[in-house]
């Protein structure tokens, strides 16, 4: 049986990966035998529990940085990471992401800047980073987390739209620019996985808006995404898995909606 994705040996860095989509994200590559940095905040234990579990289960090498995204220097370093331990970076992945929900003139503007800083400009840090081992090699993916908040507003959201607008705009951008060098720039635009992130906007959002958390879930979440389903993250790691393959190699500056038809409306 031929392997689809023929990924194996390969070696990706998943920011934002100590849990939620960019946890599942690392472990749908580690099972195709892609070698994995893993990265983001959390209690230690844990994050050592949950990458000795992976190594374990793949048989491939999973490492740990704790760059904060927020800090330049310590992205270069995470990309410089994949250079020094696995000699390459095949796959970069953006996904660390936070998100703040309040009108705009109650926003407080450390918020602003962290969402901005998280979201948007660590994709610029490391992709930055990771775009001349890429060239070196002839070859590169990179996937930008986006969502379907790249595409189309809510309300109360105004940074974290701000943020994924622009990564959908950077992926573009970085997409032409490499497109003769066999790498492919895309953003992943999903609609509302059950994730901490999610769980936490149910809480602050029943506060902005006043009413119960359950009705937060039926008429603010899943009103606007016409499945009336969360996005699995299989549903995720499926299209992750097509656009870092050589099936995805004609595929580039594309924003790709995951998003129950929420985009479509
Ligand atoms: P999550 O909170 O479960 O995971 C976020 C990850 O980012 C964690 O590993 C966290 O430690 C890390 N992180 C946060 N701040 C960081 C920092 N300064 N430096 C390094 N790492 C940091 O969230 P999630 O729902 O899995 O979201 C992952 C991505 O998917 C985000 O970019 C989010 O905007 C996007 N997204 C999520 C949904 C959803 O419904 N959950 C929908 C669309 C897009």
């Amino acid at each position: 049986m031929p392997q689809p994705y023929n990924l194996e040996g390969q070696a990706a860095v998943i920011t934002g990966s100590t849990s939620g989509i960019g946890q599942h994200l690392a472990e749908a590559l580690a099972k195709q035998g892609v070698n994995v940095i893993l990265n983001g905040f959390g209690d230690a234990a844990q994050i050592e529990a949950d990458r000795a579990r992976i190594a374990a289960e793949t048989g491939v090498k999973v490492l740990y940085h704790g760059a904060d995204m927020t800090r330049p220097e310590e992205i270069a370093d995470l990309v410089e990471t994949a250079r020094r331990e696995f000699g390459r970076l095949d796959i970069l992945v953006n996904n660390a992401g936070i998100q703040h929900v309040a009108p705009v003139d109650e926003f407080p503007p450390e918020k602003w800047d962290a969402i901005i800083a998280i979201n948007l400009t660590s994709v610029f840090h490391a992709t930055r980073a990771a775009l001349p081992l890429m060239k070196a090699a002839g070859r590169g993916r990179v996937v930008n987390i986006a969502s379907a908040h790249g595409l189309v507003a809510s309300p109360f959201k105004s940074a974290y739209v701000a943020a994924k607008h622009g990564v959908v705009g950077f992926s573009k951008s970085a997409a032409l620019e490499v497109a003769k060098q066999g790498i492919t720039v895309n953003a992943i635009c999903p609609g509302y996985v059950k994730t901490a992130l999610v769980e936490a906007q149910i809480a602050d959002q029943a506060k902005a808006r006043g009413i119960a958390e359950d009705r937060v879930v039926e008429d603010v979440i899943l009103a606007v995404q016409p499945s009336k389903s969360f996005i699995t993250y299989d549903q995720l790691s499926g299209l992750l898995l097509y656009l870092v393959s050589d099936m995805g190699g004609g595929t580039t500056g594309a924003a790709y909606t995951v998003d129950g038809g929420w985009t479509a409306a």
